[in-house]
């Protein structure tokens, strides 16, 4: 059976203390009320992690940084490398978000180092995918998707993509108030896990947890995830309120 994940994206928001007190916060909810069968992931700025390794009950709640260095380690100012994140006792690091992608430049390629270094670094990836508005507009998103995971992706034996937890996010749904309808997540989750079963076989198909995001909250969240092919979600936004972000998790 194939792993639930509900992974929340703080992006660049929250001071160390404030970060610190949300985690706390959640991870006390959670022990006092299970999240079930899902795994839930905090994917923190780089300050946050080592702070947070403290206080998540380990198994119940998990964290992980939200980019890595496309080098392992050297003259590279102001980068911080998948081993520096793996030393905090982080679990996973986000690949390939959008914003990366858009605001700095980063391209299939580079994202492709990023994937190799972190798991040789003992990370899992969650490896961000999705076509923007104009993309869509003229039929262009399975084509755009099908390159970004097969220029990003799928150069990894089986045994490494195992370790990948793919995010389906519509750039035009993310943090824009929009969301996909749940038909439109589930045709692509469904056409994502078809490639993966076309390049690594059926087994690895199946156990492929493929997430959504885009401004998926408490209200829409449920008939989401309902799907067959959507395993849970990757939250922006509503990962920095405990109600709905809880309450995102409890969709689930
Ligand atoms: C994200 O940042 O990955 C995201 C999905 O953002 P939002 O939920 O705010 O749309």
């Amino acid at each position: 059976m194939r792993k639930k994940i509900v992974a929340g994206n703080w992006k660049m928001n929250m001071n160390l203390e404030e970060g610190l007190l949300f985690a706390k916060s959640v991870n006390q909810y959670f022990m006092e009320k299970p999240s079930g069968k899902a795994e839930v992931i905090l994917c923190t700025p780089f300050i946050h992690l080592s702070g947070i390794s403290e206080i998540l009950n380990k198994g119940k709640m998990t964290f992980g940084a939200q980019n890595c260095a496309s080098e392992p380690s050297g003259a590279y100012t102001g980068e911080v490398s998948a081993m520096m994140i793996k030393s905090t006792g982080a679990e996973y690091v986000i690949i390939g978000h959008s914003e990366r992608r858009s605001f700095y430049h980063e391209d299939d390629r580079l994202l492709n180092k990023k994937t190799i270094l972190a798991l040789n670094s003992g990370l899992k990836v969650i490896f961000c995918c999705g076509e923007v508005k104009g993309e869509r507009e003229e039929g262009k998103h399975f084509i755009v998707v099908k390159r970004q995971l097969e220029e990003g992706l799928f150069t990894l034996p089986t045994e490494e993509m195992e370790k990948v937890v793919i995010a389906y996010e519509p750039v035009w749904a993310i943090g824009t108030g929009l969301t996909a309808t749940p038909d439109q997540a589930q045709e692509m989750h469904k056409y994502i896990r078809s490639l993966v079963r076309e390049k690594y076989g059926k087994e690895c198909a199946e156990i492929l947890t493929i997430l959504y995001g885009g401004s998926c909250k408490p209200s829409n969240a449920q008939e989401i995830f309902s799907k067959p092919d959507v395993d849970g979600g990757l939250i922006g936004g509503a990962s920095l309120k405990k109600e709905d972000f809880v309450a995102i998790v409890e969709a689930i």
